[in-house]
């Protein structure tokens, strides 16, 4: 076994030297290893294509270990008291909140995401989620069903032993916290299968959180999808998987769960619609359609509002305001507190994005605006940042307006009638998530109704937050996750226990 060599106690603030300290690793058991095979793969900066580090290359020989070790561990987790495992959650939240300014610093160097608009918003969240699920530890509750007289029956819930979650890249810190924070309150204990685009941040919160968490409760594997993440979900002591990632590859993970008879959440891909009607407050609403597209976040956000719907009376007007703020946002450095705009994740996601935006432009009737300047800085010639971009005129049936692209790009339509656009808001197999823009109350709360999605907002547009149930519907997922039910439902089981007493 090999401890990382680290020479800081308190937070780390150069994210170089925590990369590097932090390449090679699996955690597993509270311990550093290395993966088994010896293998390594590299981990970019999205913004220099400087490779920082190297993540562990785990397949299904590290898996069994981890499994093992987090089987064993699942026992005596257990049989902590509730309460008293919240409590230990909780003093998780604390220690990340010390941590919130080296995680945001890593984060935003090892996945191009902005630190001031992004990163820091990312860790400081985190930090919300184990505190949220710390205070829950008492709420494990079951029912009495009255049954017969001289019987008492009542419900107890139990965890479901050892939780497989595979998450990916975008917002893999937080997308880990609603995993990993209720599935311990709950009893169960976790092995992660980080994505590899971003491996070494979530490696560095499993580490922090392995100081309070007893050894075995919470372990991390790097690897591919196929090589470590399969076997993960096909381990027999899995008795759990949550799965954030593409539909494609949510179809894959279900289809093993299944022949296991195991219990699945998914959260995948969205087509996010936005309805701007033509009495909303008009400078708010193009401020939110801003944050709505996740611009910030170069679209990278399964909620991105990657389809904006505008009443005919104000669509020209919107489009060119909507444009003119989006042109007044800074692309550049992550790390730079001045940058709004940081980088794609990788070469394939960049080649991916990049296809996209030329068959918007290839396509006839319509017009897609660049907006937002590249960065200048020679030290990011190799970055991958992509310009922010605006369509209009787009057929329905365009890949644009149908895929999930996940990359900086929005689609505006005007529409007439509420039915139809109605139509267009449910005409994708997504149903995630979805924003309604009016200061009428009755058409908002109508469409909030009949939108097929998993959270529908009116006059904002937040990203997923602690307390709230989150989760699509149709292809974008089975599940809920971030509520109090995400716990109850999803990681554990109800026991049914009788007595006669007569
Ligand atoms: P993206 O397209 O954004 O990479 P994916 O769905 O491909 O999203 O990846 C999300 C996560 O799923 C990653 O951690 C990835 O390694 C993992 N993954 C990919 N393929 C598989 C698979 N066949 N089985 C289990 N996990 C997989
Ligand atoms: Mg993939």
């Amino acid at each position: 076994m090999l401890d990382r060599p680290t020479t800081v106690t308190g937070p780390q603030l150069d994210e170089r030297a925590l990369a590097a300290s932090l390449s090679g690793f699996h955690l597993i058991g509270g311990r550093f290893v290395a993966a088994k095979s010896g293998k390594t793969f590299a981990v970019v900066n999205p913004a220099t294509g400087e490779e920082i580090g190297r993540a562990a290359e785990g397949d299904a020989a590290d898996v069994a270990e981890a499994v093992e070790v987090a089987d064993a561990a699942q026992k005596s987790w257990a049989k902590i008291a509730a309460r008293k495992r919240g409590q230990l959650v909780g003093q998780c939240a604390a220690l990340l909140r010390e941590h919130v300014e080296e995680l945001a610093r890593l984060i935003a160097l090892e996945t191009g995401k902005a630190l001031r608009t992004e990163s820091r918003v990312e860790a400081n969240t985190i930090a919300d989620i184990f505190e949220f699920y710390g205070g829950l530890g008492g709420e494990l509750k079951g029912e009495s069903v009255p049954f017969a007289p001289n019987v008492l029956s009542v419900t107890v819930r139990e965890p479901l032993g050892v939780v497989g979650a595979i998450i990916p890249w975008n917002v893999p810190m937080l997308l880990m916290a609603l995993k990993v924070a209720p599935a311990l309150v709950a009893g169960n204990t976790v092995v992660v299968k980080s994505a590899e685009e971003a491996p070494l941040t979530v490696l560095r919160v499993c580490e922090l959180l392995n100081r309070i968490l007893p050894p075995g409760c919470y372990n991390m594997l790097s690897g591919f999808g196929p090589e470590c993440g399969a076997p993960l979900v096909e381990h027999p002591k899995v008795r759990k998987v949550t799965f954030t990632g593409s539909a494609e590859v949510g179809r894959i993970v279900s289809k093993a769960a299944a022949q296991k008879l195991i219990p699945v959440t998914l959260e995948l891909g969205g087509k996010s619609p936005m309805l701007v009607f033509a009495d909303c407050d008009f400078e708010k609403t193009v401020a939110g359609a801003l944050t709505s597209m996740r611009f910030t976040r170069q679209g990278q956000s399964c909620t991105a509002a990657s389809r904006i719907y505008v009443e005919r009376p104000i669509f020209d007007r919107f489009v060119t305001a909507m444009a003119e703020r989006v042109d007044a946002m800074v692309m550049g450095d992550p790390l730079d507190e001045k940058t709004d705009i940081g980088t794609i994740i990788s070469t394939e996601q960049f080649a991916k994005v990049q296809r996209y935006i030329d068959t918007g432009l290839g396509t006839a009737g319509a017009t897609g605006r660049a907006c937002a300047a590249m960065p200048s800085d020679p030290a990011l010639k190799k970055g991958l940042f992509i310009r922010p971009y605006i369509f209009t005129g787009l057929p329905d049936d365009s890949p644009l307006v149908q895929d999930e692209i996940f990359g900086p790009v929005t689609c505006i339509f005007p529409f007439d009638d509420v039915e139809a656009v109605l139509a267009a808001a449910n005409g994708t197999e997504f149903g995630l998530a979805a924003s309604v823009w009016t200061n009428n109350l009755k058409v908002g709360l109508d469409l909030a109704h009949r939108i097929e999605a998993g959270l529908v907002q009116i006059n904002q547009n937040l990203v997923v937050q602690a307390n709230l149930s989150y989760g699509g519907v149709k292809s974008s997922g089975l599940g809920k996750e971030a509520s109090l039910e995400s716990m109850l439902e999803h990681f554990m089981h109800k026991k049914t226990i009788m007595v006669n007493y007569g």
